[in-house]
C-alpha cells in the first residue's frame, strides 16, 4: 500500500525535526498537518494545518486523527496513550510500543540485552540504596529512566561521589546507573525500514558533544569499512527487533580496543542525520516520509563526504557570514527566542572537488 500524493501526513511534535519531515513531505505532494504544544512552533510554521493542544489531549488528538492518513512522531518523549488510543484509526508509525521503549532508558537496555546488542554495564536504580549497592566500579553515570535529552537528567559519579546526596539531585526521579565508557569516539547509524521489511542504512557518522549537546558530525565517521558494516548491521538488527516502520537512530560508543556498544535509540530522524539533507541522494526525512507511506525507501548513497556543525545560541546569528561560505548549506529552524544551547540552525559544508558551471 503506498499512499498517494495529496494524502495528509501527521506529524507529533512542533520541533525542527517535523519542520524538516514537513519539508520533505511536501516536496513529494503530500499535505502536512502538525500537532504541536505551540502555534509558533518550528513545524507549524511551515504549514497550514496545525493542531495546538497538549500532547495528552485525548479528543485534539483524536480530531487530529481523523484529518490524517498516517501519523509519525519528531520527538520520542510523549505521552504514549494518545498514540495507543488512535493507533486503531490510522497507522502510527514508529507504534507506540517502540516508543515506550525507547522513551525509558532502562526499558531500552533491557531491550538491547534481550537482543545480544553489547551496551555499557547498567543497572536500574530506584533508590539510594539501590545506587550504593550498584556503584561496584567508578566512574559511572547516572541517569533518569525518562525525559532525558542533551545531558539533561544526568550525573556523572567519580569516586568520592556520595550516593545519597547524588540520588537527591535526581528528586527521587527512577534511574539507570551506567558504567563510564572510555570511548574513542561516538559513532551514530541512521537506519530505514518499511513495513515490508526492507532497509536501508546511511554510513556511520562520527559526533561530537560540547556539554552533552551534538555540536559537529563528521560524515563518513573515520572507520574501517569492517567497522562500518559492523556498525551498519548493529542498527539494522536493533531496527528488525523493533519491528520498526520509520527511521532508526543508533547511537554508539567506538571503545578504544575497536569494540561497538550501543548508548541510544531514537526511533526518529536525528541531528546526525542533517549533513543527509545536502549530501545524499535522498535525505532522512525523505527517506522517513517513505518508509511511512509504503513508498520503496531510496537510496542512502552520499555524492560528497561532509561536516555539519550545529547553531547553537546565537551562533545562528552569524548568517550573514555563513550564507557567504563557498561548500556550505544554511539551514535555519525559526525558532525564537535565541536562547543559550538551543538548536536554531546547522551550516553543512560538503567536501567537493572544485565544480564548474
Ligand atoms: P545520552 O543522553 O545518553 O545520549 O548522553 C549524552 C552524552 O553523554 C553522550 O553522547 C556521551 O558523550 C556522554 N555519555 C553518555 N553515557 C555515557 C557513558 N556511559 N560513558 C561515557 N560517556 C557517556
Amino acid at each position: 500500500m503506498m499512499l498517494p500524493p495529496n494524502s495528509v501526513i501527521g506529524i507529533v511534535g512542533g520541533g525542527q525535526l517535523g519542520r524538516m519531515i514537513g519539508v520533505a513531505a511536501s516536496r513529494l505532494g503530500y499535505r502536512v498537518h502538525v500537532f504541536t504544544d505551540r502555534a509558533d512552533s518550528s513545524a507549524a510554521q511551515i504549514t497550514n494545518r496545525v493542531t495546538v493542544a497538549a500532547y495528552d489531549d485525548l479528543e485534539a488528538m483524536r480530531r487530529f486523527a481523523d484529518a490524517v492518513d498516517v501519523v509519525t512522531i519528531e520527538f520520542e518523549n510523549l505521552p504514549v496513550e494518545g498514540l495507543h488510543a488512535i493507533s486503531g484509526d490510522v497507522p502510527v508509525h514508529p507504534s507506540p510500543d517502540v516508543l515506550a521503549i525507547c522513551q525509558d532508558r532502562l526499558a531500552e537496555k533491557r531491550f538491547l540485552q534481550n537482543l545480544d546488542v553489547p551496551t555499557a554495564a547498567f543497572a536500574g536504580v530506584s533508590s539510594a540504596k539501590d545506587l550504593e549497592s550498584a556503584l561496584a566500579g567508578v566512574p559511572a553515570i547516572l541517569k533518569t529512566r525518562r525525559m532525558g535529552y542533551d545531558g539533561k537528567g544526568q550525573v556523572k559519579l567519580d569516586a568520592d561521589a556520595d550516593p545519597v546526596a547524588v540520588w537527591d539531585e535526581l528528586d527521587g526521579r527512577e534511574a539507570v546507573l551506567e558504567g563510564f565508557v572510555q570511548f574513542e569516539r561516538e559513532l551514530s547509524v541512521i537506519t530505514a525500514r518499511n513495513a515490508a521489511g526492507d532497509m536501508a542504512s546511511y554510513v556511520p557518522v562520527e559526533n561530537r558533544h560540547e556539554h552533552h549537546i551534538l555540536a559537529k558530525t563528521i560524515a563518513p565517521a573515520p572507520i574501517s569499512d569492517d567497522q562500518a558494516r559492523a556498525a551498519q548491521a548493529l542498527a539494522e538488527r536493533i531496527a528488525e527487533g523493533l519491528d520498526l516502520v520509520g527511521l532508526l537512530a543508533v547511537e554508539m560508543f567506538q571503545t578504544r580496543d575497536g569494540k561497538i556498544l550501543v548508548n541510544e535509540l531514537a526511533p526518529r530522524p536525528h541531528n546526525s542525520g542533517h549533513w543527509t539533507l545536502d549530501a545524499c541522494l535522498v535525505s532522512q526525512f525523505e527517506q522517513t516520509v517513505r518508509a511511512i507511506t509504503g513508498l520503496p525507501l531510496g537510496s542512502p548513497v552520499r555524492f560528497a563526504d561532509a561536516e555539519m556543525d550545529n547553531l547553537l545560541g546565537d551562533a545562528a546569528e552569524d548568517w550573514p557570514e555563513l550564507i557567504r561560505r563557498p561548500n556550505a548549506r544554511l539551514h535555519l529552524y525559526g525558532k525564537t527566542p535565541i536562547r543559550p544551547g538551543r538548536k536554531h540552525g546547522h551550516v553543512t559544508t560538503l567536501r567537493l572537488p572544485p565544480l564548474s558551471r
